[in-house]
């Protein structure tokens, strides 16, 4: 008779408890995160010239950073950031793999943080899984809503920090003080909160592992020379415990004594013995781990390292290879472009719009006139005053209104201008004609647009 019982292929995922390590990558590590953490905190609190220092004021449709003001039309610099950051990641992951999972991602630094406020409550590893497995006593009840109120707390200050950099945080925190908040800054702080809750309470390595896109594709800009966390299997196999001084060679073992805490320090839970997986964040917390074991046995550092496949396979590794040099040139290029630009930007936009409604008209005897709508806006932080002029056809005049053109600091200035020429000095139908407009106070501030006048 045949079984026809329902099996189920889903098995829940075991909840991973790392254990702390202390070594040189967890303290980079540290390091890193509290460098970025605070810049995400803090920074949103910097003032430049009485303004937020680094502020995307949607509404405004302007981007304050430092002392520069990013308008609408400045946006191809954000795509050139956004192509040199996707190229950087290419040559880092090229150079030394998943650098960016291990020490910049949000998803690492947050969860690290997390991380430290559950050990902060909760105790270690052991004393956490042992909390979790046990009854629902006083002192879990108590510790579980400690942790959930820190937690909680976190997200919330996260949230608020995320919509700060959208909404003035001082603003933001007045509104949050005087329970004033609108609706849309209400929804984003929670929904910004309990995201970052999710993520880096729960979880955890579960995003890098089933989620994060990035973990799928990296490999693919992997090849034989890049860096990555690696087992020195020649090295540690056969590996088996052993006491320490004994002579591994007499036992016909390697270095590796098989005492796993380089999986119970893994913050993914897999086994690095077992080669490169696309679960491992690169986090090296298994080097330090590992580093600390051959410490103890009186054995070199190393048998979990920072390595290429070539060097593992004993060949000479190529650093400065094609495709490294390739990656590199770009990158400086498009750096130096960067700069280069941002540098030479003009403060200054003239928008040039013909009156449609006339392709020109008699606008006094023997003259021809065209009219224009001319959008000026002054990315400055100074005000100034501005002279428009004109060329492209022989007589070509100009009168605008107002005819005194001066803007504010970040203002926009719409302007009427008239184009006259003589009648009859060019040929009918449609030309092409450059306005100018510079500042009076300013040589290097000036800018021009092109336009068409039609004549009869
Ligand atoms: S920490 Fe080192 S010695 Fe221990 S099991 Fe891992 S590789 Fe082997
Ligand atoms: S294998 Fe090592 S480097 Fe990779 S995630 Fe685990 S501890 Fe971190």
């Amino acid at each position: 008779m045949t079984d026809t019982a329902p099996v189920s292929l889903y098995a829940a995922q075991a909840k991973i408890y790392p254990r702390e390590i202390d070594g040189i990558f967890a303290r980079l590590r540290i390091a890193s995160m509290v460098a970025l953490l605070g810049a995400f905190y803090g920074v949103a609190w910097l003032q430049w010239d009485g303004r937020q220092a680094v502020l995307f004021d949607l509404p405004a449709r302007k981007f304050y950073v430092l002392g520069l003001v990013l308008w609408p039309q400045d946006f191809f610099f954000l795509s050139w950031l956004l192509i040199i950051a996707a190229l950087s990641l290419f040559f880092f992951t090229a150079l030394a793999g998943r650098l960016w999972c291990g020490y910049a991602c949000p998803q690492t630094v947050w969860t690290e943080a997390f991380l430290w406020m559950e050990r902060l409550v909760e105790g270690r590893g052991p004393a956490r899984r042992k909390l979790d497995s046990g009854p629902w006593t006083g002192d879990k009840i108590r510790r579980k809503a400690a942790k959930q109120a820190l937690w909680i707390a976190f997200a919330l200050w996260t949230g608020f920090t995320f919509v700060g950099y959208f909404t003035p945080i001082r603003e933001l925190g007045a509104h949050v003080a005087t329970f004033s908040l609108g609706g849309w800054e209400t929804f984003w702080i929670l929904f910004y909160g309990f995201a970052t809750y999710g993520n880096a309470g729960f979880m955890r390595e579960q995003v890098c592992k089933y989620m994060c896109p990035y973990a799928r594709f990296q490999s693919a800009m992997f090849d034989q020379d890049t860096l990555v966390i690696s087992y020195d299997r020649r090295r540690g196999e056969p590996r088996g415990s052993r006491s320490r001084g004994s002579d591994a060679k007499a036992l016909q073992l390697g270095d590796c004594i098989d005492c796993r805490m380089c999986v119970q320090v893994c913050p993914t839970g897999i086994d690095i013995r077992n080669g490169l997986q696309y679960e491992c964040i690169a986090c090296a917390a298994c080097i330090d781990a590992c580093d600390g074991v051959m410490d103890k046995m009186r054995t070199p550092r190393g048998l979990i390292r920072y390595s290429t496949q070539h060097a593992m396979d004993g060949r000479a590794t190529r650093i400065a290879r094609p495709r490294m040099l390739v990656y590199a040139g770009i990158l400086a290029l498009l750096g130096a472009g960067f700069v280069t630009a941002l540098l030479l930007r003009t403060p200054l936009e003239l928008d040039v719009i013909r009156d449609r409604n006339a392709l020109y008209r008699e606008a006094r005897p023997g003259y021809i006139e065209n009219v224009y709508t001319l959008r000026i806006i002054n990315k400055d932080d100074a005000a100034h005053e501005y002279t428009l002029s004109a060329t492209g056809l022989p007589t070509l005049a100009l009168e605008t209104e107002p005819a005194l053109i001066e803007v504010g600091p970040h203002e926009i200035l719409t302007v009427t201008a008239r184009a006259l020429v003589e009648d009859g000095v060019s040929g009918g139908g449609g030309h092409t004609i450059e306005f100018t407009l510079a500042a009076n106070d300013d040589a290097a501030i000036r800018t021009t647009e092109s336009g068409r006048m039609f004549t009869p």
